[in-house]
């Protein structure tokens, strides 16, 4: 998702009490060991196939995945992203990567293969109506209602089982990054003319990554 105007290997997110991710501790250290072990790759933009599928599910948990998170966190941080999806360097498997603040402007720093968003209770389902964009949809920006409160199962980097929550934006990024996994683009939930100009202010503007160029 686009943001709004240690020698351990990083990948060690451990469960709290609750059974949920603790991702909120060592953001710093933790995003910064993933993207200097990594290599930022260009981004992938609307149009481009690998985007309008589901990906493939992460079968093998093993070195070939752990660079492949290195370098979509270096990617992340060079398109000042607070959420990054595989297919969005081109890349068919689930996976995400988030470097992304919540409602209390608390930094979650974290990485979910085979995510499935959870469904909510109606008293959880409250809609928040906030500004979305995309890195795949660049200079572009919507207004999206989405729940602000959403719950992530899915496996880390090693295959095991996690839980992952986020409240206000980090909850918008959970489902806009899942979503991309199975080939959904925010755009795709806004309504036909507010899709059109969003395209259309991507027409109009440069992003400041690189993108790879549709044919
Ligand atoms: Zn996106």
């Amino acid at each position: 998702m686009a943001q709004q105007e240690t020698d351990q290997q990083a990948t060690d997110q451990q469960a709290g009490n609750d059974g949920f991710v603790v991702d909120t501790e060592n953001t710093e250290e933790r995003e910064q060991a993933y993207r200097e072990r990594g290599t930022a790759r260009p981004i992938t933009v609307v149009g481009n196939p690998v985007l309008h599928k589901e990906c493939k599910d992460v079968t093998e948990f093993d070195d070939k995945l752990a660079a492949l998170i290195d370098d979509m966190f270096a990617s992340q941080r060079a398109a000042e992203g607070v959420g990054l999806a595989a297919n969005q360097i081109g890349v068919d498997l689930k996976v995400f990567v988030y470097d992304c603040p919540d409602d209390d402007g608390v930094r979650h720093v974290g990485v979910v293969c085979n995510p499935v968003l959870q469904e909510l209770s109606q008293e959880q389902r409250r809609l928040d109506e906030s500004n979305e964009g995309c890195l795949s949809v660049p200079t572009a920006y919507a207004e999206l209602g989405r729940p602000d409160y959403a719950e992530v199962h899915g496996q880390d980097a090693q295959g095991n089982p996690i839980k992952v929550r986020g409240t206000g934006y980090f909850a918008r990024c959970l489902q806009h990054e899942t979503d991309h996994l199975y080939g959904y683009l925010y755009i795709d939930r806004l309504s036909k003319r507010d899709r059109k100009d969003a395209l259309k202010q991507m027409a109009e503007g440069t992003p400041r990554y690189e993108t790879v160029p549709n044919d």
